[in-house]
């Protein structure tokens, strides 16, 4: 039956674009969160929305699952096809329109997140939501996992910014959601498919909504003492009403990995802790908001806030930021990057915790994160061949969680459940809620072969017939 599926394959997407065997096929083992690894059986890869369609009835035909990919840097273990059928987007490259005067922009999956903005600048008009990642992934992933990034504490995430999808559904048949012009009709089937992690189908063609670039910007760059009062001054910075276009927080750690990298940004490596703030929108009233923003700072007790002048001096305070997890690649050479939210106010009481956690168990977190949203990115650089290092580091993982969880926050802020937060998804929700998700999914693919296995753990399917062997992925934290 391969055999006879990958022949049908090749005959529609030419056989160059066909991968069957394990060196061709190691390549798609992992996503951007390396503690899981697995083989697709076959990888396809279509170069038109037609193609898709065409691979999706073909698969349909002979029950075969599939797990669409765009750029592959989910953190979640998302992308991963165990032992089935990996079906890349990345060849569907093209920004199709660029409407300025609608504000929208129609594009294929495979368009990298920052191809997209710089496209449309000369327009003056920007796709906002901006995750750290976005010189490499793609829109498709970044609707699948509705992402988000720095500036999304003014802006929004993915959600806020798609207008509407073409969508193939698991049994190969074509759909649009939502409606780029107005307000849709009816039940919000965009609404449930941002978010839903290639389990509801494939995204073909998106529809974006572009904001007007800011008239003037400010970065700030604060230095703190203790993470404690960082993590105070984010409290009183949003309680003045302002809404920033970002803040994020970096530690220590962080700060001494990005200074020794090539990503050196200029950061105070003495500060137990930086806040990165932006303001941005037209230049009356900004210069006020920075100074409040400043006192904000300097009254929770920092040590210096600096105001970045010319651009080249913002483009290197982000690039440091934005570049922070690849920059910890010097201290270890694998590293879990974890994700959850925690309520704004229980911020220092929870990265107190995750020093005492990370202290006892022996461990090195560098925390990073969009403070302003109170999304933590807790993150352990470790050895995954130290069978001992690779013990402590999911335990540590597991506590960071639970601790989160009990603060009254939850497992993801904008990179998804996949595979590895499936164990927390019985302490966030109910049986029944978990199985509500179930029958939801149903309605889109009722043979749950699209992404089997992820999100919902497969007890809680248990009332679903047919159902899809748990997900076998090797899991090198062990
Ligand atoms: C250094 C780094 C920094 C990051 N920073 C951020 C950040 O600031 N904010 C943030 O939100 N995330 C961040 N991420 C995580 C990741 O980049 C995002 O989740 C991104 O949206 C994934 O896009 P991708 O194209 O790589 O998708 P993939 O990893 O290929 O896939 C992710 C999921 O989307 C599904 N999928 C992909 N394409 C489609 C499609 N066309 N139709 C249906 N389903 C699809 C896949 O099945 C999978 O479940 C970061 C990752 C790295 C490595």
């Amino acid at each position: 039956m391969r055999d006879a599926l990958l022949a049908t394959l090749a005959e529609i997407v030419g056989p160059r674009w066909v991968k069957s065997r394990a060196p061709e096929l190691v390549a798609f083992d992992a996503d951007g969160l390396p503690g899981y690894r697995a083989l697709p059986n076959l990888a396809v890869f279509p170069g038109s929305r037609d193609e898709v369609v065409r691979v999706v009835q073909a698969l349909a035909a002979v029950g075969a699952s599939f797990v669409p990919r765009g750029a592959g840097t989910g953190l979640s273990g998302g992308a991963l096809a165990d032992d089935t059928v990996l079906l890349g987007l990345n060849r569907l490259t093209r920004i199709i329109e660029i409407d300025a005067v609608n504000r929208i922009a129609r594009v294929e999956p495979g368009v990298v997140n920052a191809k997209l903005s710089r496209a449309t600048a000369p327009f003056g008009l920007q796709y906002a939501p901006d995750p750290s990642s976005q010189s490499v992934c793609t829109i498709g992933g970044n609707v699948a996992e509705n992402a988000g990034g720095p500036h999304c504490l003014k802006y929004g995430v993915t959600l806020n910014h798609v207008v509407g999808c073409t969508v193939v559904l698991p049994d190969g048949t074509e759909t649009q959601l939502g409606d780029p012009f107005g307000e849709s009709d009816g039940y919000d089937l965009l609404g449930l498919f941002v978010g839903s992690e290639g389990c509801f189908g494939v995204a073909t063609e998106v529809v974006v909504r572009l904001v007007p670039l800011p008239d003037t910007v400010h970065t700030m760059l604060a230095d703190f003492p203790s993470v404690d009062a960082a993590a105070r001054a984010v409290s009183r910075i949003v309680a003045t009403g302002i809404v920033p276009a970002a803040i994020e927080m970096m530690d220590n750690a962080t700060i001494r990995a990005v200074e020794a990298s090539i990503y050196a940004a200029g950061y105070p490596i003495d500060a137990a802790a930086v806040l990165l703030c932006e303001v941005d929108g037209i230049a009356a009233g900004l210069d006020e908001d920075v100074a409040i923003i400043r006192d904000c700072c300097m009254e929770s007790g920092a040590r210096d806030v600096r105001v970045a002048t010319a651009d080249a001096d913002r483009v290197r305070l982000w690039q440091g930021r934005k570049k922070a997890f690849g920059a910890m690649g010097r201290i270890a050479p694998s590293l879990v990057v974890q994700d959850a939210v925690v309520p704004r106010t229980k911020l220092p009481e929870v990265l107190a915790a995750i020093h005492e956690i990370a202290t006892r168990l022996g461990v090195q977190v560098c925390n990073v994160f969009h403070a302003g949203d109170g999304n933590l990115h807790p993150n352990i650089p470790y050895d995954a061949n130290d069978p001992d290092a690779s013990a402590r580091v999911h335990a540590a993982m597991s506590e960071i969680m639970l601790t989160c969880i009990a603060a009254g926050g939850t497992i993801t802020g904008e990179h998804g459940v996949g595979l590895d937060k499936l164990p927390y998804m019985d302490s966030l929700f109910s049986a029944d809620t978990l199985s509500a998700m179930c029958r939801v999914r149903d309605v889109f693919d009722p043979e749950r072969r699209a992404n089997p296995g992820k999100v919902v753990p497969v007890h809680a399917c248990k009332e679903w017939h047919g159902t899809t062997a748990a997900p076998r992925a090797r899991r090198t934290v062990s």
